[in-house]
């Protein structure tokens, strides 16, 4: 058995994602808006924690809380979030940031360990404001204009009212400092089966997808739909669910072996049953991360919008309105993560795509990034159910923290 293996505490990793749950406890999950009462509280535990780990806390104008370290040697980062969906799980967010501070705790104090573990937070990862908002701010992506416009798609609020309701209105925004650390490390539940269904403890995080986003809109006409007879219509709701078909039949032919897609939002209008839509729109989304795949599906459908305004009765456009981008995970840090699984998890472990948006997509824009996920029962996430056995949550600490160690070391 690895000689510091007793340096983590697992008990005390398990005691303090149970001290996070019963924060805005929702039936066994939580319910953590962003900035709401529940979520302030939880960053505030994290940063009466940090102190144990030697690190100084703050939480900043955009509600990241970080700790940091004056010690000098090489600084990895390491983090996830803590404001959950509506009535989610317990482990989404919270996993991370209590790995992260078990690492701080472990590795700062050790005599002999070559540098520091520094813990971050990250603000809004589940979007309740924005995309991101908080590892963003933090990469300098984030503007004044962008937090004037922001709202929680919920309730309206806007981003500025919350700021100041959470008393975080006018405190500075911390921003990457380059070169300070050597890269940014964070571990999640898996929210799929792939562990599970394979008996792993542990997902070495290859890519996280991107995503697109297509609007596409159907032009027919408007009449009356008592006395318009069916021969003469041109019905844009009909045209649209022969689309959506079209697609499902299509799209396996040209689609990656991962390659997932969604029909979001449908819009009828008028949307009246006594009235034939003359206008339909629906909201697309495709995620890969290879953008070669993504680029001959987006030239399928723009074939297919062509064949179908030429064959039927409507007008069919397809208009991409975001342009997903793939992250790529380090090469060296996923290596760090295998030799801790080794040593840690017997060597069951797997290389694999997050099909889920992590902050660590952003952070892998300016330093390198990699991640940790551990099983989740039943792959359930982003419901209240949500759950990982607390052996594999052990576990997977003790990789995270191994795997720490060894980047640190260099
Ligand atoms: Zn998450």
């Amino acid at each position: 058995m690895p000689e510091n293996r007793s340096h983590v505490d697992g008990a005390r990793v398990l005691a303090d994602l149970h001290a996070l749950r019963g924060i805005g406890t929702y039936k066994t999950g939580v319910h953590k808006p962003t900035f709401s009462e529940p979520h302030m509280r939880s960053l505030e535990w994290l940063a009466q924690r940090l102190p144990e780990a030697g690190l100084t806390s703050r939480i900043d104008g955009i509600g990241n809380v970080f700790g940091t370290t004056a010690k000098s040697g090489p600084k990895l980062l390491a983090g996830s979030h803590l404001e959950s969906q509506n009535f989610a799980g317990w482990l989404d967010g919270p996993l991370g940031v209590v790995y992260a501070l078990e690492a701080a705790r472990v590795i700062n104090s050790a005599p002999n360990a070559n540098g520091a573990v520094e813990v971050a937070s990250w603000c809004d990862e589940e979007g309740h404001f924005g995309s991101f908002l908080g590892s963003r701010s933090y990469i300098g992506e984030v503007s004044e204009d962008d937090i004037d416009a922001a709202r929680d798609r919920g309730s309206g609020r806007t981003m500025r009212d919350a700021l100041s309701e959470v008393g975080l209105a006018g405190r500075a925004r911390v921003k990457a400092e380059p070169g300070r650390h050597i890269g940014y490390l964070e571990a999640h539940i898996e929210q799929g089966r792939t562990l599970e269904s394979r008996a792993l403890s542990v997902g070495i995080v290859t890519s996280i997808v991107g995503i697109w986003q297509y609007r596409i809109t159907f032009s027919g006409e408007q009449n009356h739909a008592g006395t318009t007879r069916m021969e003469v219509r041109r019905d844009a709701g009909l045209a649209l669910a022969r689309f959506c078909v079209d697609i499902d039949d299509r799209f396996p032919d040209l689609s990656g072996p991962r390659t997932v897609w969604t029909t979001g939002r449908i819009t009828l209008d008028p949307g009246a049953p006594s009235i034939i839509p003359g206008r339909a729109e629906m909201l697309f989304q495709i995620r890969d991360d290879d953008p070669a795949v993504i680029d001959r599906l987006e030239v399928l459908l723009r074939s297919m919008a062509a064949e179908a305004s030429s064959r039927g009765r409507c007008g069919v456009t397809v208009e991409r309105i975001r342009t997903g981008a793939p992250a790529m995970m380090d090469a060296k840090f996923q290596h760090a993560i295998e030799a801790a699984s080794l040593a840690f998890a017997g060597g069951r472990c797997i290389r694999m795509p997050s099909a889920a948006g992590h902050d660590a997509q952003i952070l892998s824009t300016i330093m390198p990034a990699a991640m940790l996920f551990v099983p989740s029962i039943g792959g359930v996430s982003h419901h209240w159910s949500e759950n990982t056995a607390d052996a594999d949550i052990v576990t997977g600490a003790e990789v995270f923290i191994d795997a720490c160690r060894r980047l640190l070391a260099g």
